[in-house]
């Protein structure tokens, strides 16, 4: 579908651009997180997003057709998180997904008591272990203002790093230079404050969601790093230390 939008020439002649300047500068203006990024850092971007445009895959469900738009806005925020981590750790990816609202899959969660239920939950992203991410497109564009902190397309590439080694656990592969036992001790001691906070009816500054699990307690706090790095540091400043140090690259 979009070697059509994005159409590479055969033959000798210099490939166009994949994204146009118009559409860049459109792309960086339409999304607040985009335009605060200094000069260097958002021409660094557009040669991951391309990149990610060339080497993934982009469809639509429910009737969407996804456009040049739509991807180089995705591709974009999908390449923020690995700015200084480099596009190897979004190699898992092959495919994305997007629906025109917020979509129903089926959820068979076991309650307390063992009594599973089934159901459909309404749902904004989604990682699959197999290189499918899918997003619902109303959320895409909720992304990136810098307000209350949720951005769904970090969320779920912060999954998919999440999975580096594996496992969605809240433990990505780390840099040599970072310490495991300082990660796994902080991350655990943030995990179970913030349960303990929740089961005492607190209002959190983080997002209860991040409570659910530990993969979406990384998921969440890495939101709150790139949108809203003030409150994960008011919040749990150990965490957004070593949120800092995972997201620079480790140096
Ligand atoms: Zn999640």
């Amino acid at each position: 579908m979009f070697e059509k939008i994005f159409a590479l020439l055969a033959g000798d002649e210099e490939p166009p651009e994949l994204i146009d300047d118009e559409l860049w500068l459109a792309t960086l203006q339409s999304v607040p997180l985009l335009t605060a990024l200094p000069p260097e850092k958002q021409n660094r971007l557009r040669v991951l997003a391309e990149r990610f445009i060339q080497e993934k895959q982009f469809c639509g469900g429910d009737g969407l057709e996804p456009d040049a738009a739509m991807a180089t806005r995705i591709a974009t925020l999908a390449c923020l998180p690995v700015l200084e981590l480099g596009m190897d750790w979004l190699a898992p990816i092959r495919e994305i997904v997007i629906y025109p609202a917020p979509f129903l899959v089926r959820h068979d969660a076991p309650d307390e008591f063992g009594v599973v239920h089934e159901g459909y939950e309404a749902l904004s992203g989604e990682a699959w272990g197999h290189g499918t991410l899918v997003l619902a497109w109303p959320d895409v564009l909720e992304s990136g203002w810098m307000d209350e902190g949720h951005n769904v397309v970090i969320h779920e590439i912060a999954h998919v790093l999440d999975n580096g080694n594996g496992a969605f656990n809240g433990f990505p592969p780390l840099h040599r230079s970072m310490d495991i036992g300082e990660w796994t001790r902080e991350f655990t001691a943030a995990y179970e404050s913030l349960n303990r906070q929740l089961d005492q009816g607190a209002v959190t500054l983080i997002d209860p969601y991040a409570a659910t699990a530990p993969t979406e307690f990384f998921a969440v706090t890495s939101e709150y790093h790139f949108e809203r790095p003030d409150i994960l540091a008011r919040a749990f400043p150990q965490v957004a230390k070593l949120m800092e140090e995972f997201y620079s690259g480790g140096r």
